[in-house]
Parts: C-alpha cells; sequence; structure tokens
C-alpha cells in the first residue's frame, strides 16, 4: 500500500498575515521545484491568514490548514470558528486535538471527537494529533493513552472517515523541547496506532490511514524518522517557521521515504 506522504507546517501562534504572505510565495516556488512523486505540503497559519494563505497557496500545491476548530456549526461561542468558515476561507486541513490544545484550553477526547466530526462534515481533512506525556511514558502508559485517544476520539467515526483523516502522533514531552523521540521510539508507536486502527477500523482503513511523526522535527533528523514504514511524514512546528528549514525538512523526509 503506498500512502501519500504528508509534510505539514503548524506555526502556531506566530507570522502576520504580511509574514503569510512572504513565506507562502517563497514555499510555493520552491515546492514547484519538487520533481515527480506525490506528496502533500501543508501550512497551517493562525486564523486571521487563512485566506491570505490560501489564494497565495493557488496551483503551488501547498495546502492550508487551519489550527483548531470548533463543533458547532454557528452562534454565540464568541471567539470560536466554524468548519464552514474554514472551508470557506480556502482551507483544505484542520489540526484537531493538538496537545497544546489540550493541555493549554482544555480540548477533551470527547471535544476532539466532536471537532473531527464538524470537520470531515465540512468536507476538510483533520490532521488528528495523539500522543503521551513524559510522565504517562515513564510509567509505561504510552500505549494506553494512545488507545484511550483513538478510541474515545474517533468514536462514532465510519472506517471510511478514519482512512481519509491524518493522524499526527506527537509526544507531548518532544513538543518544542527539543528532544525528538528516537527511530526505535516512534516505530513502536506509529506501528502500535496502526495495529489499534486496523482492529478497529478494519485493515484496509490502517493501510490507508497517514501517520505522521511530530516533535522537535528538523532538518537533521527527519530522514531518521520518515525513513520508519509505519511513519507516513511529519508535522514539524518551531522549524517550519523558516520557509528554508521547512523546505529542507520536505525533502529530507521525501529523499528518505522507503520505496
Ligand atoms: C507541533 O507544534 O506540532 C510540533 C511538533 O512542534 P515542534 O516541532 O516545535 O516540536
Amino acid at each position: 500500500m503506498t500512502r501519500v506522504p504528508v509534510l505539514a507546517a503548524n506555526w502556531k501562534m506566530f507570522k502576520t498575515t504580511h509574514e503569510t504572505l512572504a513565506y507562502m510565495r517563497e514555499l510555493g516556488v520552491l515546492v514547484k521545484t519538487l520533481d515527480g512523486g506525490e506528496v502533500e505540503v501543508v501550512v497551517a497559519p493562525p486564523f486571521p491568514s487563512l485566506v491570505t494563505a490560501a489564494e497565495a497557496a493557488r496551483n503551488t500545491g501547498v495546502g492550508v490548514a487551519a489550527q483548531n476548530v470548533y463543533f458547532e456549526r454557528e452562534g454565540a461561542f464568541t471567539g470560536e470558528v466554524s468548519a464552514a468558515m474554514i472551508k470557506e476561507a480556502g482551507a483544505g486541513y484542520v489540526i484537531v486535538g493538538h496537545s497544546e490544545r489540550r493541555r493549554l484550553f482544555g480540548d477533551t477526547d470527547q471535544a476532539v471527537s466532536r471537532k473531527l466530526r464538524a470537520a470531515i462534515s465540512a468536507e476538510l481533512v483533520p490532521i488528528a494529533c495523539i500522543g503521551e506525556t513524559l510522565e504517562e511514558r515513564e510509567a509505561g502508559k504510552t500505549d494506553d493513552v494512545l488507545d484511550r485517544q483513538i478510541r474515545d476520539g474517533f468514536a462514532g467515526l465510519a472506517p471510511a472517515e478514519v482512512a481519509a483523516l491524518i493522524v499526527a502522533y506527537e509526544p507531548v514531552w518532544a513538543i518544542g523541547t527539543g528532544k525528538n523521540a528516537t527511530p526505535a521510539e516512534a516505530a513502536d508507536a506509529h506501528h502500535h496506532i496502526r495495529t489499534r486502527l486496523g482492529e478497529w477500523f478494519g485493515r484496509e482503513t490502517a493501510d490507508q490511514c497517514r501517520i505522521l511523526y511530530g516533535g522537535s522535527v528538523k532538518p537533521d533528523n527527519v530522514a531518521a524518522l520518515t525513513a520508519l514504514p509505519d511513519v507516513d511524514g511529519a508535522l514539524v512546528g518551531g522549524a517550519s517557521l523558516d520557509v528554508a528549514s521547512f523546505f529542507k525538512i520536505v525533502t529530507g523526509g521525501l529523499a528518505a521515504r522507503p520505496k
């Protein structure tokens, strides 16, 4: 089964609209130089820059993602943004359940489940983030945490919906810390996730679903991670803020993919 790799940039709360435009123009030119082989290169700017990013990305092959979504269609929810609004802004993807949302803003697995369903209904591709904290890893609970996040977060999704979404395995202790998972740790976690997807949603679903690694991915460590058979790309935070660094991650990640 060949899965199209995904290299996604999560800018978090960085970059103004002007900075977004400059970055997207430069990235568009670089992505056009990629020869052969399918890839999805995705950029997730803050909400105010979605339209600018989507317009600049047109005809470049670069996709645009929102960093969060609210699950209601509309209403008195000050400060929230719906899936339909994100879609109309021109984005094709949305990050759901990022550990910063879970830790700082109280997103539960139940909220993640509702957000995933809202995103899918609006025909956005969710990038669903899961991953354990350091405390959970040290207590030997990594697999249990991943199981809970998949079981409760993906509750009510049809196998075809799970096959079409993108999972990002992001160990919380590796995000923004400069400490990435070793290839062996990433291989174990990705294998576990794919096995569970197979058991709960069917073998075909598990074979189709892209699973990205995220957590301190840099130009010099991306190859060792994307060379793993169950790793289908990367979700990159800090090292994606510089366009040259992100493009090095794209090319380095692609070159290392198993043929
Ligand atoms: C992220 O924000 O999803 C992330 C992986 O961040 P960083 O690459 O900075 O660890």
